[in-house]
């Protein structure tokens, strides 16, 4: 293998942008902010959608899609909304390029100019709610359940792989409903399988919450969130939920007659998460040596390297293997045989540990007349020599204990990093000694939470939705608080 990796503990940052390169995830295009997301990259994300989807669709939602492509007037439809889209919005004004005489090269055409500029989606509710209007008219055309697959762009000016990019790949969830009530369940459930997700699938644990209005969605009535720590102790708002009350349903004039006959404007939610995803299960699990991959999404679960002096000894090996493959096959587990002779095995160790792979099998000549393999799991970095006999079944379970460790894992250093702190000075002190979500009262007014996040580069996460009611008073200006926020430094 090349040079190691930037090691977590001298820098994070550099540590995360190599390996997400180094295990061939994704990389920089000439475009500033815009990746190309790599086959073994790509392979990840799918499994993510795949999982996501069908959550969606057992709770009773279905796919459909909708332009790239906004009129510009839609988008300044719901006040709010264009105010928080208007500083990162992509504009195409122009139909057709030309041939320049003077340079010889091509020039935009001034006589193709748009008659009304076009936005590139930044998210879709106004495009969605336009279409709404034509699809709702009375109470039997609702609920509405539509979730989509898309791109969309947001010309944002610090941007990392996967973390912030000015264009990222994401589902968004567009429903509409009868009642506020049900609009509000409907916000709820989805955050609900959000957290699932991360917490089942990425083996990412996250607090659940409500953002504040200063991070509230533009356009919303409430959002809500999940966040995670990744392991420099920063968080990460994994996903949201909106809670859009009637507000695009007023924008765009979507009213459905209830079962009196009267007309009532459409109850909205949306809610999505991008991948994004992917820079959060990097950070959350990876370590020094390469990607640490829970099982649930891990293209490869378990490969198999032969441990070889020659042919003949390669074939029986061989034999062997093919066995193995094919019972771990019938039981649904990814596996791969590396039997190429390119690469030394070591080389081959180090390989699959960088792109974290869960579970690598080495099986030697010895092995076979013992009867007998080694197993090594790239979380913990042990290795064990396990028998031939029901090597099945134990790497099944192998692979279970892996993604419950490392969700254990994840779980026990956030709550060794989420602390509470009484004082000003006491939180300034434990974010610049360590980091990580730190729990403190706060006032409930956004010039607070300004004046903190200046003084401190801290935002509030979330209220927590299973916030403790307590008496205190907020930390920067001493006036009474019913209860304790999450704070931390965010990417
Ligand atoms: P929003 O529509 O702002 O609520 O964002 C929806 C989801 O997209 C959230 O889960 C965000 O974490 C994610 N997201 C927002 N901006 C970006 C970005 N620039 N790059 C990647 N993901 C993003």
């Amino acid at each position: 293998m090349s040079k190691s990796l930037p090691k977590r503990s001298e820098n994070y940052s550099e540590w995360y942008n190599e390996l997400v390169k180094r295990a061939d995830l994704a990389e920089n295009s000439a475009v500033r902010g815009c990746m190309v997301i790599k086959p073994y990259g790509y392979s990840i994300w799918e499994k993510m959608q795949r999982a996501l989807d069908d959550k969606f669709k057992e709770t009773g939602h279905t796919n459909a899609y909708f332009p790239l492509f906004i009129p510009k007037s839609y988008l300044s439809k719901e006040a709010s909304h264009v105010e928080g889209f208007a500083k990162e919005c992509a504009v195409v004004t122009h139909y057709r390029l030309k041939n320049d005489p003077e340079t010889g090269g091509v020039i935009v055409d001034p006589d193709a100019k748009l008659e009304e500029e076009l936005i590139v989606r930044p998210t879709s509710e106004t495009v969605i709610w336009s279409t709404y209007k034509n699809w709702i008219q009375s109470y039997r055309d609702l609920p509405l359940l539509i979730n989509q697959w898309a791109n969309v762009v947001r010309w944002e000016m610090r941007t990392r792989l996967f973390l912030r990019t000015a264009e990222f790949l994401w589902q968004e969830g567009h429903t509409a409903h009868a009642t506020r009530l049900e609009a509000e369940e409907e916000a709820r459930q989805m955050l609900e399988v959000y957290a699932q997700f991360a917490e089942e699938w990425m083996a990412v644990p996250v607090v659940k919450g409500v953002k504040t209005p200063n991070e509230r969605f533009a356009g919303a009535e409430n959002t809500y969130c999940i966040e995670a720590m990744m392991q420099d102790g920063k968080a990460l708002q994994a996903g949201t939920s909106h809670f859009l009350g009637q507000n695009f349903a007023k924008a765009f004039d979507v009213k459905f007659q209830d079962k009196e006959g009267k007309l009532e404007h459409v109850w909205g939610t949306s809610w999505g998460v991008s991948t994004r995803l992917m820079g959060a299960l990097i950070m959350a699990h990876s370590d020094d040596s390469g990607l640490v991959l829970p099982p649930k999404l891990a293209p490869i679960q378990v490969v198999i390297v032969p441990i070889y002096r020659n042919d003949e000894q390669l074939a029986d090996i061989t034999v062997k293997v093919k066995q193995i493959m094919q019972e771990l096959r019938k039981r649904g587990i990814s596996v791969k045989y590396d039997d190429s002779d390119a690469y030394k095995p070591g080389y081959k160790f180090a390989e699959y540990e960088l792109k974290g792979v869960p579970v690598r099998l080495a099986l030697g000549g010895r092995d076979l007349e013992n009867g007998t393999i080694e197993v090594a799991r790239r979380d913990t970095k042990t290795k064990e020599t396990v028998a031939l006999e029901g090597i099945e079944d134990h790497i099944q379970a192998l692979l279970e204990n892996i993604q419950a460790s490392i969700y254990n894992k994840a779980l026990a250093f956030r709550e060794e990093n989420t602390v509470k702190a009484n004082s000003f000075d006491e939180f300034t002190k434990i974010l610049d000694d360590k980091g990580g979500f730190i729990l403190a009262h706060w006032d409930g007014t956004s010039e607070t939470e300004e004046k903190i996040k200046e003084l401190t580069k801290a935002t509030i996460r979330c209220i927590p939705l299973d916030q403790e009611h307590e008496e205190g008073t907020c930390i920067l200006t001493g006036k009474p608080s019913a209860g304790r926020v999450v704070f931390a430094r965010a990417y």
